[in-house]
């Protein structure tokens, strides 16, 4: 047998468009640097598991990377490292260009919420010697995966004072953590007649936090008074406290490296975290970039993006109105001339599940980043879709840096659909389209994505900031 390729072996080279594994465009230096960058975010995510925690640990690194908080009444030069914490739920991270906003700024928007379980403004109640928390899920989630597995509490409480205690339970090792019971086998012959998705109703997912009484000859609820009695202790919270606070309860599961090869990450958040480590790891190490740098990491994309924390808020526009106003410009066109990626997760094409994906056109995992052109459902409705020209221009910058990516759409027409910020940003007349990585499990407590991947959407934003 010749070595030689066949005529249709060189022809199919030249005009055939094949995915490819990340392997035959990373060196095995490469996949090394994958495997170090992911050291780093598996850090992020055992840290920081809120929207909150997220902005708290970006501040951290931002700071000791330079970076000052953002005042709109100086003027920046090139270089100048900025960050703008929105109410400590959301956060910019921005590097001045020598070009400034004067040909538009280079955004990455990722998210920094998660679908999980907030707490109902007055949770706490007592029942057959028992104290439980009422909850009111947040987010896309399956309620039948959040039971009979540990949780742990995250959040804020404003004291009648005013003053606020922050509260994290339930992670460090020795820590008590928290649970919501499913019935046992032997008696579920009701619930197991319930369709998949009612296993496990809304009113159902309530939160065990006790079971020992105040000791006392008489009164009532004293299960509920001691857990009182305790977080008073502790926090110097009072009942009425839980209506000025924001409490979330996440799976209080490890992070850890997936399989025996250890190519994969399991951990509760990925989406959309996997996308916003990278965007803001891009903007710590971009060094005087042609156009100022925008990281955007955004609260309350799960629910829609409403809220003056969320991208559908005006927050982002009036962080770039100001730098146009420093030089000069109007903030309408420099947004005009502003480029997006909306970097957020994709449903990687799971083998057990084949039917969902349309799979000539489904992304997989470990295929480097997935350009999601349109998300949407049901036609394309609520989706911002990239035009053929912006499509173009980050295929150029993204082959040119020989950065590992695919395209990936959101599941088989009609089978569902989802959204991501990018029509939010697109609304204000930038250019956007989705990228990033994807996930296997999504929104499930334990998401699952694969290192290589993460680098690539890594690589992806840098180049992308450096354009
Ligand atoms: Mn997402
Ligand atoms: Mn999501």
């Amino acid at each position: 047998m010749s070595n030689e390729k066949s005529a249709a072996d060189l022809l199919k080279e030249e005009l055939c468009f094949e995915k490819k594994h990340f392997s035959v465009q990373m060196s095995d230096e490469e996949l090394k640097n994958a495997d170090d960058f992911c050291e780093g975010y598996k850090d992020f995510l055992a840290t920081a598991k809120t929207e909150r925690e997220c902005v708290d640990y970006m501040i951290e690194k931002a700071e000791a990377k330079g970076f000052l908080p953002f005042d709109s009444k100086k003027a920046y030069k090139a270089g100048d490292k900025v960050y703008y914490n929105n109410r400590g739920k959301s956060i910019i991270l921005a590097v001045m260009g020598k070009k400034g906003v004067s040909e538009g700024a280079k955004i990455v928007a990722a998210h920094i919420d998660s679908p999980r379980l907030d707490l109902k403004p007055t949770p706490l109640y007592e029942n057959s010697d028992l104290a439980y928390f009422k909850t009111h899920y947040y987010g896309g989630i399956k309620k039948y995966q959040w039971v009979a597995m540990p949780l742990s509490l995250h959040g804020v409480m404003i004291k009648k004072d005013g003053t606020s205690v922050k509260i994290n339970i339930g992670e460090k090792k020795g820590e008590p953590k928290f649970v919501i019971t499913d019935l046992l086998p032997h008696l579920d012959k009701e619930q197991s007649k319930r369709p998949l998705l009612e296993g496990i109703k809304g009113e159902e997912l309530n939160i065990l936090i006790g079971s020992r009484p105040f000791k006392s000859d008489s009164g009532s609820e004293l299960v509920k008074l001691n857990v009182l009695k305790i977080l008073n202790e502790k926090y110097g919270v009072t009942e009425k406290d839980f209506i000025s606070a924001e409490l979330e309860l996440v799976p209080a599961l490890e992070v850890s490296d997936i399989g025996f090869d250890r190519s994969l990450i399991g951990a509760y958040g990925h989406d959309d975290r996997v996308c916003a480590y990278p965007a803001a790891i891009a903007a710590f190490n971009v060094e005087e970039p042609e156009h100022t740098l925008i990281s955007v990491l955004a609260d309350k994309e799960e629910i829609g993006s409403d809220g003056n924390t969320g991208l559908n808020s005006a927050f982002m526009k009036y962080f770039i109105y100001d730098l146009a106003k420093m030089e000069g410009l109007e903030g309408r066109d420099v947004l005009s001339m502003s480029e997006c990626l909306s970097a957020d997760v994709n449903a990687g094409f799971d083998p057990t599940f084949p039917s969902v994906h349309d799979k000539y056109n489904c992304c997989t995992l470990n295929h480097g980043c997935v350009i999601t052109k349109y998300t949407g459902a049901r036609g394309k409705s609520g989706t911002s879709d990239a035009s053929a020209e912006f499509m173009g221009k980050i295929r150029r910058i993204l082959d040119s840096a020989n950065v590992s990516w695919q395209i990936g759409e959101l599941g088989a027409v009609d089978e569902g659909g989802g959204g991501t910020v990018a029509k939010y940003v697109a609304n204000l007349n930038v250019d956007v389209v989705d990228l990033g990585v994807p996930v296997l499990s999504m929104h499930a407590p334990y998401e699952i994505v694969s290192k290589a991947d993460v680098y690539s959407t890594y690589r992806a934003c840098y180049e992308f900031f450096k354009s």
